[in-house]
This record gives C-alpha cells, structure tokens and sequence, in this order.
C-alpha cells in the first residue's frame, strides 16, 4: 500500500518535524497510515442541547461564546478558572479545576464546545459545568458528527482533525481498493476511499454504517484468507490415517476404572473410534464442562493409537497438569505394560536426552508433555495420536502448527471453556465439534458463598469443623502478571499466617509456579495423599488438578479474577460426592468484578458462564484475546459482527477453493488484499 506517492508525515501540509515525531508514537508514520487510523470514537454535534436544556447531575455537551473568565483559588490552594458561557437564550459558568496555563487560551468572545458534568453549585446556586473537556468551535465542526482521535502527551483533538481532512484531501485519491468492482458490486460494498472517508468524517447513520460494514468485511475477509492459506495440509488429501484398533488394551483399561463411564463419555469414544478407523484424519474439538470426564476420553483415544502400535501425545499448558496426568496414566498403563513419558521444560538435561532419543524410536508409547514437545528439534516417530488438553491455553496459529507437526497424526482438542459460535466458524471451522453435557453421577453442586474481607475468619472457623471431619482445603491467591512479585508474597504471606496462627494444627502446604518442578509435583502428591490439608497456591491449580476429596475452595481476592478462571478454581471440588463448598473472598470495587462474583453465585454452568463472561466483558477484550492468541481487529467485532463474518468467510472460501485457487483474478484480489493487511505483521497470531 505504501508506494512512493504516501510521503512520511512531515511533508504533509501544517505538520512539519515536531508534530511527525509525535504521530510516530501512534504508529503513523506514512500518510497511508492515516487511513486505517480510525477516529477512537464520535461526538455527534448535530443537535447540541441550548444552554437552557441542560440536565442536572449529567455528563454532556454543549456551546457557547465566552463572555469573561476570572481566576481564584480553592481552600486547598488550587486553580479555579470560572467563565461565564452564553448563547442565544441563557448562561452558564463553566468551571476548569486546577488548569491555570488555560486562562491564556480562554479569551473572552471565544466561541466553546464544553463537555463535562453539570451541577448546582451548594453555595451560590448557580448551574455550572465541570468542564472535563473544551474545544475552541471552527465551521467545520458545528453541526456534524465530529471524529475524536486516540492522542499522545502535545497532541490536540483540533490538530489532529486538521491533519486528518489535510491527508484525506491530499492523499486518499491515491488509495487502491483491493477489491475489483464486480467483487465489490456481488458482495454490496462501499468502494474504499468512500468507506475510509465516512469512517472518519461520517456524514450521516446510513453512510457511516455503510462505511464500517466494508472495513470490518475487509477485515475478516483478509484474516479468512490468511487462515485459510496457513491451514494445509488439507484433510481430503491424505489417506493414511486408519487405525487398527483390538479393543483390547482399552477393555483392559475400562476394568481397572472403579466407575462406568457416562453416557457422553461413551458417546465421544464411539465417535473418535470411528473418525479414527475410518480414511481420514481425526481433527476433533471436545467441549465439556470442568469435571465431566475429558481425560478418560483422552487417555482411551491413545490407546487406540497404542493398540495400533503407533504413539500417542497429549499436551497440557502447564508443567504441573502435565505431570498430574503421567502420573494417573502411568497408575493406570503400567500394568497394562504401556510405557509412559513426560517431557517438559524443566527437566535434568540427560533424562530429557533419554526421552527425546525415545521418541525417535519407532516402539509404541504414550507420551504426555507441555509446550516443550513442540520444539523443532523434537521428531516422533509413528505419531497417531496428537491430544491437546485445555487447548483455549494455546493459541490458534499454535494449533495449526501442531496439525503440520503431527502430519500422520490424528488431533484431538479438549476444553472446558465453550467457544463462541463465531469462533467455531472461523478459528475453529476445521474442526469437528463432540460436547459432553452430563456430569459423572453422584455429584452435588458446590454451595458457593462471597464474603468480606473483613470476615474471613468466619470462612476459617467453618473451615475447622470441617477439617475434623477429615476435609481438604484450596486456599488460592490471584498471581497477576504484571506484578508477579507482588502476588507471590501475599501468597507465601497468607500461607504463613494460615499455618501459623489459623490452623497451627494441620500441615499447610504452598505450591506456586516458581517452585522448582519435583517439588511441586511433591506437593501435588502429599495433598492427594492427604498428608496436608489445607493447599494455599497461586492460579497454578486452575487448570485440570483433580483431588476429589478436596471439598472447600477458598479464593481470596476473588474480585481479582476472570470469570471463567473462577469457574474453573471452582471445578476444582465437588468431585467425590460430598457437600462441597466455594468461598469467594473479596472487597469487588468495579461493576465488572461484582458482576462476575454474582454470575459465580448465580450458576455453575459452564457454558452459562461462558456467555455472561462475554456480556460483562463487554467489546473489546471479549475473548481476553491477547491472553488467547485470538485475533484483535480494529473496527470489527468477532461477537457483535457475526453477520459481516459469516458473509465475509462466504467470501473467502469462494477465493480458496481448490478450484479456482489459481484463477489469476483471484490470485489477485488475495495478493492484494494480504499486502494491503500486511497479513503477517498485523495478524501474527502467537
Ligand atoms: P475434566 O473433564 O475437567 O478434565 P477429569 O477428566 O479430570 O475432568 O475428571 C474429573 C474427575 O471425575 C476425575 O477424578 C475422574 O476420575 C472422575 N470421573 C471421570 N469419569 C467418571 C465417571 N464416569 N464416573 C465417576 N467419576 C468419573
Ligand atoms: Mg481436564
């Protein structure tokens, strides 16, 4: 997109060296980078309110002309900046705390658009405006729907508008749409220069929403397109996957479970049997809320490899999951005489060697590990089996990686969390899809409680008389990235505390993240051997763990956590029958964080959560997408744009089909409109 009629930012009309500088700190350096430097959001200065219809007690808008100013100061010795504003019928004052430089911007007969909270004033009962924001008013902005841009420290609103219609006049005639004018025309879209140009300075709805409708199409088509060309090699192409499968390693392994599985247990089993005796390659996503059986269903799935005499894997996100399902696979296998490796990150170098040279073998064996396994340096040979457990923890270039590394391997996707539908259309849409909905039988819901802070003892004085009935207790603290050091002493602070001076007469253990791995894994294993009692950790138990006999779950600045990790630490209990309980302790301060301890109390359905976790997030950061590996768009939503997405990867399958895959028109409009993304910068999805 940038050829050489975009100049850099400094040639353009009013800029100049100082202000280019600036517009490099938001990424703009050419005047091409302009156009897709969307406004932050739109003031609508169509129907401005008189000064006579101001509400009380509101945030809003309105314009005036500045009759005088005058400067005192408060109590506290602060600036006070009040003018008296008017317009056609009545007056105002308006008030600008603690901004003195102001008072030589702010000359009488200025005309002003003034945003901000109106009031009563106690004292002198005048009505004012705590103006939180001001603008001098030019022509151009009376009467239209205004663009507000994202700004950097020197930068202003007015300026930065000048610039935008000063490159927009000069420079967007210059702009090539990618897409030719028959695509366009089948496809309804706005051309190009219009659509930049009503996104930016929209005339009216229609055109605007018109506008998006292109960008956000061109937004989802390009991403289509550039996870459409990432995903080879293609199923219909291979047909050398089926497996051999006695049943008999998996009889064997059904007899040694002290329970029958369940309906939907059954079910996936059956339906990854026949996907993966039939001609083609297994790539199946299985959803099921936390604790209904995923990792039977896994372990059977690569026994079905094992009894084929090839390898199975399966991936956990975390060191401390993986090493919990070896040692429950190796429980069960080892009298099977099936082998069993780990391998993670952290391991003695030798013993790493020793597994990795394994691998290469071409004997048959289960093999569990984490990220560690993805290395290029690691081969598997005979690999029929590829499990990734709790896969929303990897992301989605990360799954596609996966696919061409296993290339003779069946995949199997485990997880929890529920996938929005728009996702499972387009991330997701080489997948099958198998839900498990019902939970093992014999468990009872986990009564969940939010209590204060301040009455944390009442929680522990429960927690007493339920540990003489022979109870084990998760204690968690929140472990918060950007102050990882932080969180790790309130952890290690609240351990000591519980186990000195709360319950001094049982083992407390502490297990977190930094710990080196044996000792985790000790810990893990005293606490399912229920040689301590109460566990404190931070988030490393949220995924996966499974002790049933820990019936009480305590999360201490439960405000602090996502709702679905809630959900999740919740899952954690409630495994073995009896009464089960979840504390949630916490003082919540935002709307969203009370939000989301009431969707804790008000259900314990994942897929429930699921959906109200969307809601309270709100657009945006829907999917905690940097978190996830998901792709960010600038204008379009993947939940509230689901129309545009459907219609957009119509689109792009027509360009990918092996057919006319090599059609140079299309070949066209695909080089194109990933140049003019700049697919692989924007959207690198790790
Ligand atoms: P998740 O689906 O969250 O991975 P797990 O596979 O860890 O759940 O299973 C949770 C617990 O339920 C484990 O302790 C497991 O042994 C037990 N479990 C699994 N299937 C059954 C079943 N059919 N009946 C009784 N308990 C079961
Ligand atoms: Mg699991």
């Amino acid at each position: 997109m940038k050829e050489n009629s975009f100049p850099p930012f400094q040639y353009v009309k009013g800029v100049g060296p100082k202000i280019a500088k600036l517009l490099e700190k938001l990424k703009l350096c050419h005047t091409a980078d302009f156009f897709y430097f969307f406004p932050r959001t739109y003031e609508d200065r169509r129907n401005i309110p008189s000064l006579s219809q101001l509400k009380l007690n509101e945030f809003q808008f309105c314009m005036g002309t500045l009759l005088s100013v005058s400067e005192s100061t408060t109590r506290q010795n602060q600036s006070l900046l009040k003018g008296v504003v008017r317009d056609h019928g009545s007056m105002i004052v308006a008030v600008w705390f603690n901004q003195p430089y102001l008072k030589s911007v702010l000359t009488p007969g200025t005309r002003v658009f003034l945003k901000g909270k109106v009031e009563k004033n106690p004292y002198t009962h005048e009505i004012q405006i705590m103006v939180s924001d001001f603008e001098k008013v030019t022509e151009d902005t009376v009467g239209k729907i205004t663009p507000v841009y994202s700004l950097v420290n020197g930068l202003y609103q007015t300026k930065m508008r000048v610039i935008a219609k000063q490159v927009l006049k000069d420079y967007l005639p210059l702009l090539r749409d990618p897409f030719p004018e028959e695509w366009k025309k089948k496809w309804e879209l706005m051309d190009l220069k219009s659509a930049v140009l009503h996104l930016h300075f929209p005339g009216n709805e229609d055109d605007f929403e018109r506008a998006r409708y292109r960008i956000v199409f061109e937004e989802f088509f390009s991403f289509q397109i550039g996870l459409g060309l990432r995903r080879r090699p293609s199923r219909k192409e291979l047909n050398m996957f089926q497996l051999q499968t006695t049943g008999e390693k998996i009889s064997a392994y059904l007899s040694s479970l002290p329970y029958s599985l369940t309906e939907g247990q059954k079910q996936a089993i059956e339906t990854i049997k026949r996907d993966v005796t039939g001609p083609k390659r297994m790539n199946r996503l299985l959803q099921g809320d936390v604790g209904c059986g995923k990792t039977d269903v896994a372990l059977m799935a690569l026994l079905f490899a094992i009894e084929s005499w090839r390898k199975g894997v399966i991936l956990a996100p975390k060191e401390i999951l993986a090493e919990q399902h070896y040692l429950r696979f190796k429980g069960h296998l080892d009298a099977l005489r099936i082998p069993v490796f780990l391998l993670k990150g952290k391991m003695r170098a030798k013993e790493k060697k020793t597994v990795i040279e394994i691998l290469r073998d071409p004997s048959p064996m289960i093999v569990v590990g984490t990220h560690a396994l993805l290395e290029d340096s690691i081969v598997i040979s005979d690999l029929a089996m590829t499990i990734v457990d709790e896969q929303h923890r990897f992301g989605v270039l990360q799954r596609l990686e996966l696919w061409k590394k296993g290339e003779n391997s069946h995949c199997l996707y485990m997880t929890a969390t529920p996938i929005p539908r728009s996702l499972l259309l387009t991330c997701f849409s080489d997948l099958d899809k198998t839900t498990i909905h019902q939970m093992p039988p014999g468990r009872k819901p986990v009564k969940s409680y939010f209590i204060r802070e301040k009455n944390s003892d009442k929680v522990f004085q429960f927690c007493r008389s339920q540990l003489k009935k022979g109870a084990q207790i998760y204690c968690v603290y929140p472990l918060v990235e950007e102050s990882e050091k932080l969180d790790l002493k309130s952890a290690i602070e609240g351990w000591e505390t519980l186990k000195n001076h709360v319950f001094p007469n049982y083992k407390v253990g502490l297990l977190h993240g930094k710990l080196p791995p044996n000792e985790k894994t000790e810990i893990m294993n005293a606490f399912k051997k229920k040689e301590i009692a109460i566990l404190v950790a931070t988030t490393v138990i949220e995924v996966g763990i499974d002790v049933s006999n820990a019936t009480i779950m305590i999360i201490q600045h439960a405000d602090r956590f996502g709702l679905s990790q809630l959900h999740q630490l919740r899952g954690r209990i409630g495994r073995g029958g009896q009464d089960s309980f979840c504390f949630l302790i916490g003082a919540p301060k935002t709307e969203q964080a009370k939000l989301r301890i009431k969707a804790m109390l008000e259900t314990a359905n994942g897929f429930q959560i699921a959906e109200m976790d969307l809601k309270i997030r709100g657009p945006g950061d829907l999917l905690g997408t940097r978190q996830s590996g998901l792709p960010e768009f600038k204008v379009g939503d993947m939940i509230k744009d689901e129309p545009i997405l459907l219609t957009a990867r119509e689109a792009a399958q027509e360009i990918l089909m092996d057919g006319v895959k090599n059609d140079p028109v299309f070949l066209e409009v695909r080089n194109r409109i990933l140049q003019h993304y700049k697919w692989n910068q924007a959207h690198d999805l790790n």
